[in-house]
């Protein structure tokens, strides 16, 4: 009997911490795995093909959503991204548990389509702090903060199907918190029956 791997979807507006707290969950739990998605943006300095995302052509991408071939894609600030129905697929079939950091669209389209997952929405204490965090980071430009926060605002109201919301005001108590439904659902006894035959023998 193998374990079924736990697939973790989360999503946020930008600003509200994922990125740090998914970072953090890594290190935590060295058994999960970050999912690498397909997308047509460009690198960024330092990031890696394969590693960070699988950087293809619009051409590319598009011929791999004729072939079926991602479980869910979706168009975020002008660019595709899709996370491979394949990397899903095996991720479930080997017992591995995986991390998803995609946006409500793509969420969405997966939540109707495949089945088990365990969705995480990250949601800032309050507009006012969110635009704060923006500003703090100082790599973007004001057109592009308030561009965030316009879509902050739509992708709050998306935040009622997922399965758990983290406010993330202190980030040791949204890590705990995090961690908790890690734990929680690591512990479900479908997961643990793998364990359970190997240790008593049944
Ligand atoms: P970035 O370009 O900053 O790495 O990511 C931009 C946005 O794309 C983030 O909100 C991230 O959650 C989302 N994203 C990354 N990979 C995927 C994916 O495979 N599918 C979907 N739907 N969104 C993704």
């Amino acid at each position: 009997m193998k374990r079924e791997g736990l697939i973790m979807i989360i999503s946020a507006p930008s600003g509200a911490g994922k990125t740090t707290l998914c970072r953090q969950l890594m290190k935590r739990f060295p058994a999960m795995q970050e999912s690498i998605s397909y997308t047509t943006r460009q690198p960024r300095p330092g990031e890696v093909d394969g590693q960070d995302y699988c950087f293809v052509s619009r051409a590319e991408f598009e011929r791999m959503v004729a072939e079926d071939a991602f479980a869910e894609w979706a168009e975020v600030h002008g660019n595709l991204y899709g996370t491979a129905l394949k990397t899903l697929e095996e991720a479930r079939r080997n017992g591995i548990n995986l991390v998803l950091d995609i946006d409500c669209q793509g969420a969405l389209k997966l939540k109707e389509h495949f089945e088990g997952g365990v969705y995480i929405f990250i949601l800032p204490p309050s507009m006012e702090e969110l635009r704060r965090r923006l500003e703090n980071r100082s790599s973007d430009a004001q057109e592009v903060i308030e561009r965030r926060i316009v879509r902050a605002a739509a992708e709050i109201k998306e935040a009622r199907w997922y399965d758990y919301i983290i406010i993330n005001d202190r980030f040791e108590q949204a890590f705990e918190e995090l961690s908790a439904i890690v734990l929680s659902q690591s512990r479900k006894s479908f997961r643990m029956l793998e364990q359970v035959a190997k240790l008593f023998d049944i």
